[in-house]
């Protein structure tokens, strides 16, 4: 943590309306949990639905923070010198200092929303404008009622660029998130039936994605994906929000910045892209086309920011997958290696598909085979089987040898696939671990990929552990 001011107390007073106690420090940092609090940060005591964060104001001095922010019915348990700002509510104070931080920055803000790819393109655009300037941007995927305000109250009044994800359950929930961050560009990354179960209909989903519009500042563009099938619905999204500056990026014709060579290996790929006019060739260390999409929307962004294209499109080759989201992990067998893509952080249709493409791209040794390792996708709604089966297709058209799954939807799929590619099938992700370990061999490539709940993160972690 760098010894900066990020707010002094006066202003963390005056943003919050609080009520000081003891002697608090100017702060340095934000922070919701005492665990990972860095030695001068603000520590807001967050009550959520499994943790009071009055319980850890305590540790929370103790690890070195500068100040505490605590509820005024909850004031009395602490002690009477203890440095603390004592307010009605805690979210809405951080929501407080989240609007002072956005309000006394000079900086060009991105907001990021769509269905799939949100944190790969705040990651692509923390680097890309980084190379040209100071970037903050979100931490993880703080993208929610707290995260959004938790990001922007650690935005830095000296940064040049800000970086903001934010993503939505149900509709109304992004309105009054973008309506803090204020974007000069708004990017929707695609629409596709995610979370779906909150929704009757993709074009539903779509239209709560366009809730992004609500908070982009006059004069502001909206950067949406032409080869998405809700393009249509919304650019007029935004058009009726009087949004004037659409840019479209893809692979169709007529797209403002526009995919126009593509070549992709296995552990990345090598790209040509018009940007509005301008050649711009780039190479990313995160391998598929759907990663290659996110980074023409990024491409978009970082021109529209006024960011220098040379330094953003060389800054890309530094990308590398977050952890569970395609980091290739080597197994050690009898008689050489096995390759495994571990992509357990999560899954829906749409990124199932694309780990499936990237999977069938990934070189295998002699006789080595191609092995998708498959948990549930979740929160698919009453359509939740269908989609499950629907990947066998996918399946086959990518010519995957071997499919292992597991899970009670999952049971879908592998009715659906054609007997040469079941491997095997168990309710849960601790009973098919053995069958995939009993099966794998030197040369395989292969891919470990489910919703969060469906614990293939357990699976992959136990498959390394034995090889
Ligand atoms: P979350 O809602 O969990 O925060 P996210 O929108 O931030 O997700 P990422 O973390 O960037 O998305 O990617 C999630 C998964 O979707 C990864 O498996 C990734 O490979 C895949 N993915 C990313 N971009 C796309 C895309 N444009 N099309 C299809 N799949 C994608
Ligand atoms: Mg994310």
């Amino acid at each position: 943590m760098s010894g900066r001011v990020l707010h002094t107390v006066a202003e963390m007073v005056e943003a919050m309306g609080a009520a000081v106690r003891g002697t608090p420090r100017d702060v340095t940092g934000i922070s919701i949990d005492s665990r990972t609090l860095s030695p001068g940060d603000a520590f807001f005591a967050i009550t959520g639905e499994n943790s009071d964060g009055h319980a850890y104001v305590e540790k929370a001095l103790g690890a070195g923070a500068a100040l505490c922010v605590v509820a005024r019915d909850r004031a009395d348990a602490f002690p009477d010198d203890a440095p603390l700002l004592v307010v009605d509510d805690v979210l809405a104070a951080l929501s407080g200092v989240a609007r002072a931080a956005r309000a006394r920055s000079t900086a060009q803000i991105i907001a990021v929303t769509g269905s799939v790819g949100k944190t790969t393109t705040k990651e692509a655009l923390r680097i890309a404008l980084g190379a040209d300037g100071e970037t903050h941007a979100s931490a993880a995927s703080y993208n929610n009622h707290w995260g959004v305000p938790l990001s922007l109250a650690r935005f830095p009044r000296e940064a040049r660029y800000g970086v903001f994800e934010i993503g939505m359950n149900h509709p109304g929930e992004i309105t009054p998130l973008v309506q803090l961050v204020r974007p000069h560009v708004a990017i929707v990354t695609t629409v596709e039936p995610v979370h779906i179960a909150q929704f009757a209909s993709i074009e539903e989903i779509a239209d709560a994605k366009a809730e992004i519009f609500d908070g982009v500042e006059p004069g502001g563009a909206a950067v949406l994906n032409l080869d998405n099938p809700l393009f249509d619905r919304l650019k007029a999204a935004a058009e009726a929000r009087g949004i004037s500056r659409i840019v479209s990026f893809g692979e169709a014709e007529g797209a403002d910045v526009r995919l126009k060579d593509a070549a992709l290996k296995s552990y990345c790929s090598v790209a040509v892209a018009d940007v509005m006019g301008t050649p711009v060739t780039f190479k990313v260390s995160m391998p598929g086309r759907h990663i290659v999409q996110n980074m023409l929307a990024v491409l978009a962004a970082a021109k529209l920011a006024g960011a220098d294209m040379a330094l953003a499109a060389l800054a890309l080759s530094h990308l590398k997958p977050p952890p569970g989201r395609g980091v290739p992990v080597q197994l050690q067998l009898k008689g050489g290696q096995a390759t495994l893509l571990d992509e357990s952080y999560n899954a829906n249709p749409a990124s199932m598909r694309a780990a499936l493409d990237v999977l069938s791209r990934t070189p295998v040794g002699s006789r080595g085979r191609h092995i998708a390792v498959l948990g549930d996708m979740l929160e698919l709604g009453p359509d939740g089987e269908a989609h499950h089966a629907a990947l066998a297709e996918a399946i086959v058209a990518a010519k995957i040898d071997q499919v292992y799954c597991c899970g009670p939807q999952m049971h879908a799929l592998w009715q659906a696939l054609p007997s040469d590619r079941r491997g095997g099938y168990a309710i849960h992700a601790t009973h098919l671990e053995p069958m995939v370990a009993a099966a794998i061999r030197a040369g395989d490539t292969l891919m470990v990929k489910g919703s969060n709940g469906s614990r293939m993160g357990p699976l992959v972690k136990k498959l390394a552990e034995r090889f």
